[in-house]
């Protein structure tokens, strides 16, 4: 699949639930209203619409929510997609998660086929944590990642930087990745659907970041890249990858090899665009997977050039959705 650009499609991100057991204060608002059942794609439909992906040349299949491990049943879909790994099909498949349930569920995920996951984890300070989740537990989340250490997953927290609540934990946080052998993503807030604050309260300027960790840390520049949009240093010290997603501060659209689809089917062609195609009626129209991926590939023909967020509109949702309807 390649788009008007000339960008290959090779990496699919599929949210499969809305819903989620914690509420990120960037991320939902408290009183969030979740979709009716109905409007959700099956797990089997979810994997249908995977495998027209896959057979259409895509490499990568990232789940992602909501929180992924807290849909009933999820592990049959991602036992099924295990089985698509390999010569010819999937080379990878992994999620992204809040943790919460890693505990019971890492070594299944292993077990699936699974070899690295992100794990979003803002802060290690317990207080700190209930008020950026609104009432998560750090106990629950740090035992998970222990646990999918164990089961030998390669790991990735992602941190959104966020002022007035993270800004004096990056050194700390970097230090205990590099203890423990987790790389470390940091990830600049996004304008995506309304929630109670002001984001432009909260927003950080990573280019500020990076220069205050090269203070105390050796970063080298290295060409790694992991399909996403993170620019990667290596950590002399820790010999561990540190990470930077800057849509605001630098838009990494250019290289851009991914879609999004969403737990009712919508695909999104970009994150911070509102075209979208419809594969929820293809797949339940019972007109079988020619007509599924026919949309799949008139929808990747509208894919645009590029997002439109701009810090200084940060105040307003650019697109209206949450990143828990698309997916991170
Ligand atoms: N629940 C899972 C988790 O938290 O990892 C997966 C879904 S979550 C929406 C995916 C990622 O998006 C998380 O790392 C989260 O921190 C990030 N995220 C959510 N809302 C965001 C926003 N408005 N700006 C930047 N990142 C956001
Ligand atoms: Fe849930 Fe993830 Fe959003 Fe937090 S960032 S509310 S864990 S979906």
């Amino acid at each position: 699949m390649i788009d008007p650009y000339g960008r290959r499609i090779t990496y699919v991100r599929v949210s499969v639930t809305d819903r989620c057991d914690l509420r990120c204060i960037y991320c939902m608002a408290e009183d969030m209203t979740f979709l009716p059942k109905r409007e959700v794609l099956s797990l089997e439909e979810l994997e249908r619409l995977c495998v027209a992906f896959i057979e259409l040349g895509v490499k990568k299949i990232r789940l992602t929510g909501g929180e992924p491990l807290v849909r009933r049943n999820i592990m049959s879909l991602i036992e099924g997609l295990g089985t698509r790994i390999g010569e010819g099909g999937l080379e990878e498949l992994t999620l992204t998660t809040n943790g919460t349930q890693l505990a019971r569920m890492a070594e299944d995920l292993a077990r699936n086929g699974v070899r690295r996951i992100n794990v979003s984890l803002d802060t290690l300070d317990p207080e700190r944590f209930r008020q950026a989740t609104r009432w998560g537990d750090i106990r629950q989340v740090i035992d998970g990642i222990m646990a999918a250490k164990a089961a030998g997953l390669h790991i990735k927290i992602n941190m959104v930087a966020l002022r007035g609540l993270n800004e004096d934990e990056f050194d700390r946080m970097l230090a205990w990745c590099g203890q423990h052998g987790f790389d470390l993503c940091l990830i600049e807030t996004m304008p995506m659907g309304e929630i109670e604050e002001d984001r432009r309260d909260r927003f950080l300027s990573l280019d500020v970041v990076r220069a205050r960790l090269r203070l105390r840390w050796t970063l080298k520049e290295t060409s790694y890249r992991t399909g996403g949009p993170a620019r990667y240093y290596e950590v002399a010290e820790t010999g561990t990858r540190l990470g930077f997603i800057t849509p605001l501060s630098h838009n990494f659209c250019e290289s851009c090899n991914r879609v999004r689809v969403t737990c009712t089917g919508k695909m999104y062609m970009c994150l911070g665009q509102e075209d979208s195609a419809d594969l929820r009626t293809p797949l339940r129209a019972g007109l079988g997977d020619e007509a599924l991926k026919q949309a799949i590939l008139e929808a990747i023909s509208r894919k645009p050039k590029g997002h439109d967020f701009v810090a200084e509109r940060l105040h307003q949702a650019a697109v209206p959705r949450h990143m828990s309807v698309t997916g991170g």
